[in-house]
């Protein structure tokens, strides 16, 4: 129902954000005036998205849909289809490569295009740029950074001065600290890899040091030189991409490149975890983009994953989504019964304190709290004003859809989300057997399985009642 409009520029935009690097919030300035460049360290495509690797996906879309309204930017978002975990799992299933990660890509771009994440404008494949990777790791080399072992070629990092500014880490306490067993062809345990010997069976590629493998670190280093230049504006990811990650790319790079800054900011994003523990596949808590989209509308998992902000770690449970739903059913309840055309939509100004929450390091439970007073600001106004088509709440809701549309909201047709049509809800099928499969949980005394199971239909938006007569239900 909206179609996609161009905003204009806003000369008056000033963008604050908190750089990793300096450790504090700084105004954002571009390398090259009107325009920005963007790295986000994409997936691992190896298995399906999880509920916490969607989470850069989703707080960068937003900083990207901020930023181009008063920027042309260009975001690279990469895949990282050369890994071991790819190669295990290729060994475990008995798939070829290619196959797994052709499925997996696909599936990252749908569930995350689920949760309105736009396509970056450049998504650079490591398979596709190891001719990059071989060039920068010779001029590491050639200029005295990087030296050959055993078929390996490593970082050397105390050849590089400004090694563990990043991640606050003194090189020489990592190095006399350092417990894990030293590769013999290493000089210091924290050289890390730059290329790697293949055996027959893995992938490999040739080249100057035999056929073999890049490491992670310098896929990200050559494919940001190769799209974006030199030096980046903006390098994003999770928290724990800092260390080595990222003090990793920075050290190649900025080697690379005669100390030139390889990002000018660097931003990351706190961590989610799953009712106050850590998600992972051993204890089971892994919640998966690709099943969660089955039974919860897309948005209502990206307004809770937009309800903290991003530096903070951010706690997941069945009432997170409860409340983001509750905050959509306000949304879109707001703008229910009104028609806008898209021309209104486009000519609509956004409020100010809702961008102005954004531009504020990205402060999105803020910029929420200011589209709910838009909201209450148009109920009133339909309280006044009974017509359909009356002036100032047609006005209202098209700043609505204006404001949803920078947020990656208010998508859908609001006769459509409360009727319970909205992709992600759940059939009444789905529904009873839900309810059969919790009933049948109580009976065992399975009462975690069944609560579960209440929480996901409540996310769903259906409420449940338990009477003599059985459980009914009813969607909210
Ligand atoms: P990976 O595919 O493991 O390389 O992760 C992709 C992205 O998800 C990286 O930016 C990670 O930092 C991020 N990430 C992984 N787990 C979480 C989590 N639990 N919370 C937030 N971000 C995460
Ligand atoms: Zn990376």
């Amino acid at each position: 129902m909206i179609a996609s409009f161009e905003r204009r520029t806003d000369p008056y935009m000033t963008i604050q954000l908190h750089d990793t690097l300096q450790g504090k919030k700084v105004p954002f300035e571009p390398l090259v005036e009107g325009e920005v460049t963007m790295y986000l360290c994409g997936p691992t495509v190896y298995n399906y998205a999880h509920i916490g690797n969607a989470r850069p996906a989703v707080v960068f879309d937003l900083l990207a849909r901020l930023l181009r309204r008063s920027y042309k930017l260009t975001f690279a978002r990469n895949i990282t289809d050369i890994d071991d975990k790819i190669n295990a799992a290729s060994v475990e299933t008995g798939k070829p490569i290619d196959e797994i990660t052709a499925r997996f890509i696909k599936a990252y771009n749908e569930d995350m295009g689920a949760l309105g994440v736009n396509p970056p404008d450049i998504e650079p494949r490591a398979t596709k740029h190891v001719g990059e990777m071989i060039s920068m790791i010779e001029v590491l080399i050639e200029k005295g950074f990087a030296y050959e072992a055993e078929g390996h070629v490593l970082f050397d990092v105390s050849s590089n001065e400004s090694y563990g500014t990043l991640s606050k880490r003194d090189l020489r306490e990592m190095i006399a600290g350092a417990r894990v067993e030293v590769a013999p062809y290493k000089k210091v345990a924290h050289d890390f890899v730059l290329w790697k010997p293949s055996t027959p069976e893995l992938p490999g590629w040739d080249s100057p040091w035999g056929r073999g493998r890049p490491g992670w670190h310098i896929e990200c280093s050559a494919m940001a030189e190769k799209h974006l230049g030199t030096t980046i504006d903006i390098h994003a990811g999770g928290r724990d991409l800092v260390f080595p990650h990222h003090e990793n790319e920075m050290a190649q790079s900025g080697c690379a490149h005669d100390g030139a800054p390889f990002a000018r900011y660097w931003l990351h994003n706190g961590f989610l975890s799953m009712d106050q523990t850590k998600m992972s596949k051993s204890l089971g808590n892994v919640l998966l983009v690709h099943e969660l989209i089955k039974t919860v509308p897309g948005e209502v998992i990206r307004l809770a994953l937009l309800s903290a902000h991003y530096k903070q770690p951010l706690d997941w449970s069945g009432e997170t989504l409860e409340s983001a739903r509750r905050m959509l059913d306000r949304l879109y309840g707001a703008v229910r019964g009104i028609d806008v055309s898209t021309d209104d939509i486009a000519a609509a100004e956004i409020p100010q304190d809702l961008i102005a929450a954004l531009e504020d390091d990205l402060n999105s439970p803020k910029a929420m709290a200011a589209f709910f007073t838009l909201a209450k600001e148009l109920n009133k106004a339909k309280e006044l004003n009974k017509a359909r088509d009356d002036k100032t709440n047609t006005g209202l809701a098209a700043q609505m859809y204006a404001s949803g549309e920078l947020m990656g909201l208010l998508g859908n047709d609001p006769e459509e989300w409360f009727a319970g049509h909205v992709e992600g809800d759940l059939s009444s099928e789905e529904i009873e057997s839900l309810i059969e499969k919790r009933n049948a949980a109580k009976a065992d005394g399975d009462f975690e399985t069944a609560d579960a199971i209440r929480d996901q239909l409540g996310s769903a938006g259906v409420t449940i009642q338990d009477g003599r007569d059985g459980t009914s239900w009813r969607r909210s």
